[in-house]
C-alpha cells in the first residue's frame, strides 16, 4: 500500500460493480448504499424502486442503463461508486466507466457462474488493467454452488482466482460465510444487512472445508509473496495483516482475484465486500501515473496522482439535466479543478470554463468549490467537451488515450406523429447525440440525405428502443419509427476512371470546371484516401483544395443504395482549364460528379457490419450450433471446451444474426447463450 500522499486520497476508492445482466449488481449496490448509511430505505429491483436505477426505463425494464456515480463512506474511506450497465448494447458505457475506475467488484450468479457477457466485460477490464474482486451472489438460490462458480471463473479467466471466504449453508440454508483470513464464521440472520453475528467457532459442517480452503489460500499467496512463502515454509503463524498485504499486492497488480460470497437479496455477506474493497483494491495513489500526449510537442508525458501536478482530467460521461444544461462527469487524475477555472480541452483545442462542481449521489448532487486528483465529480459550464476528452491547464496541455468508440450499426427512420413536434424532436435528438457518442442522427434536411427521412443510429435495437422511449417520457414526443435496418457501407472492387465537366453561364458570371479522376479499391479499414497526380501548374492551392473537397463529397453516397463509401482511394489525374471562366467551385462540382460516375463503374459492393459472435452451449449441442452458424454464412474461428460446455467463436454479419436468440434457444433447449460485438465492415 502506498505510504506516500495525503491520507484522504489513500482512503479513496474509485470502483465499479460489473456483472452480467441479472447477476444482482443493482441489488448489491442498493445494499451497499444502505449499509453505508447513504440511503435509509432499501429499494428492491423487482419493486421498481432501486435508488441507483433512476431512469424510468431502467426501473421498468429492471436493467441498468446509465452509469450513475455516487459517493459512499465506509470505515474512514471514501468510495466513488460507478454503476456500470450490463447489457451488451451499452458496451461503450461499460468501457467509459472502466477507463476511469481503479478497481471493480465483479458480481456473478451463484447458480450460473460466469456467463458470456461477464466474460466480455471481464476482457474489457483486462485491457484497462482494472484490479478486481469477485462476489458470488445469489448463494441462497436453488442450485447455487460456490465451488462450481469459482471453477467457472478459473476456467475462463487468466488471473489466479482465490476464495477468501467459503459459504455456510447452501441454497435455502445459506446464512453466512467463513472468513478465511481471520478464520472466523459470521452469519446474517436479520433483514438488516448490517446485523452480523460472529460465531464462537466455525460450524462443524464446514470446518474441514474451511481448513482446506485456508490452506489453499496460503499456498496460493506463498506463490505470489516471498514474505508469505518464508513463513509458510517455516510453518509459522501468518498474521492477518500479512495475508491482506499479499492479497492486495496480487490484486492491484492484476495477478490475483480474491473471491467472496453472499446473497444481496437476503442481506448476507454485504459489509465484507466493502472491507475487501478497502483491503484489496487500490487507491488512486497506488496506481502508476497516467500517461498522455502533449499536443504541442507530440511527446508522451505523465501525471502523478498529486494535486500539485498540473491538472489532468478525463470526461467520461455527458448527461443533460432537466433544465437542458450539460453535466459532464470527469475523473481527475492529477492537479485541482475549481469553480471559475478556465481549462483547455486538448482534444478539440478549445478553452472552456468551469462554472460549478458537484459530488454526485445518483439523482442528487452536492455542490463543492473544488476537486482534487483522484476524485470523480460532475461539472457544469463545459459547453463542448465530449466523452473521452481530456481537460488540462492551458499552459500544460495533455491528452490521454481516448476511449475507443463503437460503430452505430443499426438505423431507424423516425418522425413525429404530429408535425408540431418536429422542431422539438430535432432538438431532443441533437441532445441525445451529444450525450451519447454511440447514438447519431441524420436529419431529413441534410444535403446528402437522399432518403428524405430523419434517421437515428445506435448500437443495437434495444439502444434505439430506449432512445425512443426517452423521447416519449422526457419530452413528451410521440413518434413513428420504421423497422430497424442494418447500416451498410459501400466499397469498390475494381479500378475505374471518369471525366466530368461543369459549365454554367449566368448573367454576370461564368463558372467552369473539369476533372479527370480515378478510383481504386483500398485495403479493409483504410478508409477514404485522396491523392493528387496532376502536375499542371494551373491548379494552384485554392483549386486543389476545392478538387479534394469535391472528390470527398463524391464518395459520401455510394452508387448502390447511397450508403457511405469506405476503403477506397480517389486520385485526381488532371483537368482542362478555360481562361476567364475556371473557378474553384466549378472544379469542386466537376470532381464530385466525376467521382460518382467512376464509382458506379468500379464494381461496387456492399460492406456489412461483421460481428464477433460467441456462443456457449452444452457440448452435446456444438454440432447443431456450428451448423446453424454455417447456414448464416458465419466463419467459425475457434471452438474450445470449458467444463461441460463448449464455446464457439465466429464472425457473422449482423443482418444474418436476426432471430438468432430464438433459434439458439430451441436448438440448445434453452441452455445456450450468446453475445455479439461489432468488429469491422467487410464484404460478406
Ligand atoms: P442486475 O441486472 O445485475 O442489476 O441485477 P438485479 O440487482 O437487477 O437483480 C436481478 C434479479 O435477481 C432481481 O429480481 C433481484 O431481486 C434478484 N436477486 C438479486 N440478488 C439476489 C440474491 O442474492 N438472491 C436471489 N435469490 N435473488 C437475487
Ligand atoms: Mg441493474
Amino acid at each position: 500500500m502506498s505510504k506516500q500522499g495525503p491520507t484522504w486520497l489513500r482512503r479513496t476508492r474509485n470502483i465499479g460493480i460489473m456483472a452480467h445482466i441479472d447477476a444482482g449488481k443493482t441489488t448489491l449496490t442498493e445494499r451497499l448504499l444502505y449499509v453505508t448509511g447513504r440511503s435509509h430505505k432499501m429499494g428492491e429491483v423487482h419493486d421498481g424502486e432501486a435508488v441507483m436505477d433512476w431512469m424510468p426505463q431502467e426501473q421498468e425494464r429492471g436493467i441498468t442503463i446509465t452509469s450513475a456515480a455516487t459517493v459512499l463512506e465506509w470505515d474512514d474511506h471514501n468510495f466513488n461508486l460507478i454503476d456500470t450497465p450490463g447489457h451488451v448494447d451499452f458496451t461503450m458505457e461499460v468501457e467509459r466507466s472502466l477507463r476511469v475506475l481503479d478497481g471493480a467488484v465483479a458480481v456473478f450468479d451463484g447458480v450460473s457462474g460466469v456467463e458470456p457477457q461477464s466474460e466480455t466485460v471481464w476482457r474489457q477490464a483486462d485491457s484497462y488493467r482494472v484490479p478486481r474482486i469477485g462476489f458470488i451472489n445469489k448463494m441462497d438460490r436453488l442450485g447455487a454452488n460456490f465451488e462450481n462458480a469459482v471453477e467457472s471463473m478459473r476456467s475462463r479467466f487468466a488471473q489466479t482466482i482465490i476464495p477468501i471466504q467459503i459459504p455456510i449453508g447452501e441454497e435455502g440454508e445459506f446464512r453466512g460465510n467463513v472468513d478465511l483470513v481471520a478464520m472466523k464464521a459470521r452469519v446474517w440472520e436479520s433483514d438488516d444487512p448490517r446485523e452480523c453475528t460472529e460465531l464462537d467457532a466455525i460450524p462443524a459442517e464446514v470446518s474441514d472445508d474451511a481448513d482446506l480452503a485456508r490452506e489453499a489460500l496460503l499456498e496460493c499467496l506463498a506463490d505470489h509473496s516471498d514474505t508469505i512463502a518464508l513463513q509458510y515454509l517455516e510453518g509459522e503463524d501468518i498474521s492477518e495483516e500479512d495475508i491482506w498485504e499479499a492479497l492486495r499486492d496480487g490484486c492491484t497488480t492484476n495477478k490475483l482475484v480474491p473471491v467472496l460470497c453472499g446473497s444481496a437479496l437476503r442481506n448476507v455477506g454485504v459489509p465484507p465486500v466493502l472491507d475487501a474493497v478497502i483491503r484489496c483494491l487500490p487507491s488512486p495513489l497506488d496506481l502508476p501515473p497516467i500517461e498522455g500526449v502533449n499536443p504541442n510537442s507530440g511527446a508522451t508525458e505523465s501525471r502523478a496522482p498529486d494535486e500539485k501536478e498540473p491538472l489532468c482530467a478525463l470526461a467520461f460521461k455527458v448527461s443533460m439535466m432537466d433544465d437542458g444544461r450539460r453535466l459532464v462527469f470527469v475523473r481527475l487524475y492529477s492537479g485541482k479543478l475549481g469553480a471559475g477555472d478556465t481549462v483547455y480541452n486538448a482534444s478539440q483545442g478549445i478553452k472552456e470554463k468551469i462554472s460549478r462542481l458537484f459530488v454526485l449521489h445518483s439523482k442528487t448532487r452536492k455542490r463543492v468549490e473544488s476537486a482534487k486528483a483522484g476524485q470523480i465529480v460532475g461539472v457544469l459550464g463545459l459547453r463542448k467537451t465530449r466523452t473521452g476528452e481530456t481537460l488540462s491547464p492551458v499552459n500544460a496541455p495533455i491528452e490521454v488515450e481516448p476511449i475507443s468508440s463503437y460503430e452505430p450499426v443499426i438505423s431507424q427512420a423516425i418522425e413525429p406523429m404530429s408535425l408540431r413536434d418536429k422542431e422539438k424532436l430535432d432538438e431532443s435528438l441533437r441532445k441525445y447525440a451529444d450525450e451519447d457518442p454511440t447514438f447519431c442522427v441524420r436529419f431529413d434536411d441534410e444535403e446528402d440525405n437522399e432518403t428524405g427521412q430523419t434517421l437515428i443510429r445506435g448500437m443495437g435495437e434495444l439502444h434505439l428502443d430506449i432512445m425512443v422511449d426517452r423521447l416519449r417520457r422526457e419530452y413528451n414526443i410521440e413518434v413513428n419509427v420504421g423497422t430497424p435496418q442494418v447500416v451498410h457501407r459501400e466499397t469498390i472492387t475494381a479500378i475505374s476512371e471518369a471525366e466530368e465537366t461543369f459549365d454554367r453561364e449566368t448573367e454576370d458570371e461564368k463558372i467552369f470546371g473539369n476533372a479527370h479522376v480515378r478510383v481504386s479499391p483500398g485495403e479493409r479499414g483504410s478508409g477514404i484516401q485522396f491523392s493528387n497526380e496532376c502536375v499542371e501548374e494551373a491548379f494552384t492551392e485554392p483549386y486543389l483544395q476545392a478538387i479534394e473537397t469535391g472528390c470527398l463529397e463524391g464518395t459520401a453516397a455510394g452508387p448502390l443504395h447511397g450508403f457511405e463509401t469506405d476503403d477506397l482511394l480517389v486520385t485526381f489525374l488532371g483537368g482542362t482549364t478555360r481562361p476567364g471562366a475556371s473557378r474553384p467551385l466549378g472544379y469542386r462540382i466537376a470532381a464530385s460528379t466525376a467521382v460518382r460516375k467512376a464509382l458506379s463503374g468500379a464494381s461496387p459492393q456492399l460492406l456489412h457490419p461483421m460481428m464477433t459472435v460467441e456462443v456457449v452451449v452444452p457440448t452435446e449441442h456444438v454440432g447443431d450450433v456450428i451448423g446453424s452458424l454455417n447456414t448464416r454464412h458465419g466463419r467459425i474461428e475457434d471452438v474450445s471446451e470449458i467444463d461441460s460446455a463448449s464455446r464457439i467463436h465466429a464472425m457473422v454479419s449482423l443482418e444474418r444474426m436476426f432471430g438468432y436468440s430464438t433459434e439458439l434457444r430451441s436448438l440448445s433447449q434453452g441452455r445456450g447463450s450468446f453475445t455479439m460485438q461489432y468488429s469491422h465492415y467487410d464484404i460478406e
